[in-house]
């Protein structure tokens, strides 16, 4: 077999600190697997421009005129890491053989690429990059990460344990992701169900290069919603059951309530009252806001927007 076609595909929000290293670090990994005779002298870097307000798509635009290695895409409008890589994965699929998605900073292990292109010519359509530790982490990162998985998990999504975007698809893989038309794709979730043979690559995670994280504790929540949302009705079927089981609460205080009243013993019930009203005012919000969550996901489904709109693909 000859060696494989490689997309590096970067989401890159804001990123102009972090890109000439980026740049360098990926542009020497792809000519070292091209020396080891690992891919096709044709893999390339794509960048995938997510409306950056600073100097990344410049900085994409001159390594691409001086090295056609690196291509990029310029999205309109700001679509978020995900649609990001997803156009990338997209338009990467007309020519590559496989696909690995790293985040622009290099926090993951670029040199993990190398043993997941093996792991690809060894049969497998899905590796994924999971973390052996993260302790440059920090502490709210690490907790609050963990605590979205496990979420996650007791919801029934299926999710790797701390394997975020980093990870190489085959085209027949990419192919097979395009069939999923939704808007709210959780990547990780549906590349999961997918039911391709899979293998893991562990590598350490290391601080950011240089700039800031593009994710502020907004985004984090909204990704973590949506993994839930997108793949489960679990907490409808768990307010349910607690519907049910008020309504049981209900009939005991009732048959409380009619004895007490035949007994004569009847009291100015104010307070209970009161907190019952509370109760139920609070149970009714709560239900309201996850069958919203629902018909917000239905609302953007029916609609079929578009994902993203390329503005430019230098290739
Ligand atoms: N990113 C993007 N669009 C966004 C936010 C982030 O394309 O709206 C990219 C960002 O440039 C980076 C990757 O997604 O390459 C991951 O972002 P970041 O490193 O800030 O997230 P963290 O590692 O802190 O979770
Ligand atoms: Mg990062």
């Amino acid at each position: 077999m000859t060696s494989p076609r490689l997309a590096i595909i970067v989401p890159c929000f804001n990123e102009q600190e972090v890109l000439p290293d980026t740049l360098r670090v990926l542009g020497d990994l792809r000519a070292r697997m091209i020396a080891m005779n690992l891919i096709s002298s044709e893999s390339y870097l794509l960048f995938v421009d997510d409306c950056s307000s600073d100097a990344t798509w410049e900085m994409v635009r001159r390594a691409n005129s001086s090295d056609k290695s690196v291509r990029g895409i310029s999205l309109m409008a700001n679509a978020g890491q995900q649609p990001a890589m997803i156009c990338g994965l997209e338009i990467a699929s007309d020519d590559a053989d496989c696909a690995v998605t790293i985040d622009a900073d290099l926090q993951d292990d670029p040199e993990a690429i190398i043993e997941m292109v093996k792991k690809f010519v060894g049969g497998a359509d899905i590796v994924y990059g999971v973390r052996a530790r993260r302790d440059s982490d920090t502490w709210f990162k690490r907790t609050s990460a963990h605590l979205f998985y496990r979420i996650q998990r007791a919801m029934g999504v299926k999710v790797l344990y701390d394997h975020s975007e980093f990870r190489l698809m085959s085209r027949r893989a990419i192919n097979m992701l395009k069939r999923y038309d939704e808007r709210n794709m959780f990547l990780r979730g549906v590349v999961q169900s997918l039911g391709l043979p899979y293998d893991i690559v562990y590598f350490t995670r290391n601080p950011r290069l240089a700039g800031e994280t593009k994710y502020n504790f907004s985004k984090l929540l909204a990704l973590s919603i949506d993994g839930v949302t997108s793949f489960t009705s679990r907490p409808m079927r768990m307010i349910f059951a607690l519907g049910i089981i008020i309504v049981f609460l209900d009939i005991i205080v009732g048959i409380w309530a009619l004895t007490s009243y035949l007994t004569h013993r009847t009291v100015t019930g104010w307070t209970s009252l009161i907190l019952s009203v509370w109760l139920l005012g609070g149970l009714i919000l709560m239900s309201l806001g996850v069958v919203g969550e629902y018909i917000g996901k239905i609302f953007l489904e029916v609609k079929h927007r578009p994902r993203f709109h390329v503005r430019e693909y230098l290739k």
